[in-house]
């Protein structure tokens, strides 16, 4: 399976969990996304498909892309609606915490690939419902995320989250065994999916407001990023020093994504087939790229605040 690196263990641990290999290819430094040319060049005999990803919901030019196996598009990142997919075997979403609709753990897939679309009805068949208390987790956690989001304060607890989730204190989206969970085999909780078509409502309707942010962002930083996206990029000599400081005045800016496949490094990015220095540029932007909200919530005043703190620091191509 060929698929970008600078992406996340989501989409690699499935593919561990079948024992299908990732085979990584490299970015572009102003898109995030994959090059088309790079991905038709990887493909070998044994390339099964390839898995897109839009990262941060910038789109990737998928029908530059001219391969004979099937394209998965990851659309995280993407609200659903915004990107057309027909061209692709399938599509996938999620809608956990961090993404344009939250709805609650879980995500779904569009199939277009007939055949596929069988095998994935055949599977989800099979599937059983969560237990009752993880139908009751996921609720309370969606009651704290909108309780939090409502005042302004869901980026702040995720950090405290991945702080307690790093010293063990509570268990990471990450934690099970990919290989042995059963979490693989449960359908989608029902409150997620009673929640899910308002939900969907509500983020098409904040896509001009956030559009809007991101004209302003554009604006600011002096990149300009298409589409409506999740997080906007923006680059720095010390990521480090950028993270101390936007959280010394206050300002939301986030550590994403950390690694080549993150969170994951050392021994636990070489088990995901990530070999250290073969994606430069996916390197490049885990060390380098911070990201800043788009939120509908996200107030056009932050905006010009986080412009100013990130022109105050070291430049781009300073060395310590
Ligand atoms: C969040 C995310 C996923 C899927 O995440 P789940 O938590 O498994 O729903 C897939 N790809 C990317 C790029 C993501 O950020």
């Amino acid at each position: 399976m060929i698929l970008q690196a600078y992406t996340c263990a989501a989409v690699v641990e499935p593919l561990l969990r079948l024992g299908v290999k990732p085979v990584y290819v490299d970015i572009d430094r102003e898109s995030f996304g994959p090059d088309p040319d790079l991905i038709a060049e990887a493909v070998t005999s044994r390339t099964r498909a390839v898995i897109v990803q839009h990262t941060f919901g910038i789109p990737v030019p998928v029908e530059e892309i001219d391969v004979d196996v099937p394209i998965i598009e990851d659309c995280a990142h993407v609200t659903p609606g915004l990107i057309d997919t027909s061209r692709s075997a399938a599509a996938f979403y999620s809608f956990e915490w961090g993404k344009p609709v939250v709805a609650g753990i879980g995500g779904s897939a569009v199939v277009h690939d007939p055949e596929l679309a069988d095998v994935m009805w055949e599977h989800y068949a099979r599937y059983t419902a969560p237990p009752e208390s993880r139908e009751l987790m996921t609720d309370a956690e969606y009651l704290a995320f909108r309780a939090a989001d409502r005042a302004g304060v869901v980026w702040r607890m995720r950090s405290l989250y991945r702080q307690l989730s790093g010293m063990g204190l509570v268990v990471g989206s990450y934690a099970p065994d990919p290989r042995t969970s059963a979490e693989y085999g449960w359908r989608m909780s029902q409150g997620t999916r009673s929640r899910l078509a308002a939900r969907i409502a509500t983020g098409r309707a904040e896509l001009k407001r956030r559009r809007e942010l991101t004209d302003a962002y554009e604006i600011e930083l002096h990149r300009v990023v298409p589409g409506v996206p999740l997080k906007f990029p923006a680059v720095v000599a010390d990521k480090q020093e950028a993270l101390l400081a936007a959280a010394a005045a206050g300002l939301e800016l986030s550590d994403w994504f950390a690694t080549p496949v993150h969170p994951l490094s050392g021994v636990d990015l070489a088990r995901a087939g990530y070999v250290a220095g073969s994606c430069p540029n996916a390197e490049w932007a885990a060390a380098h790229v911070v990201t800043l909200p788009v939120r509908a919530a996200t107030r056009r005043d932050s905006i010009g605040r986080a412009a100013d703190l990130l022109a105050e620091l070291r430049p781009v191509g300073a060395h310590a």
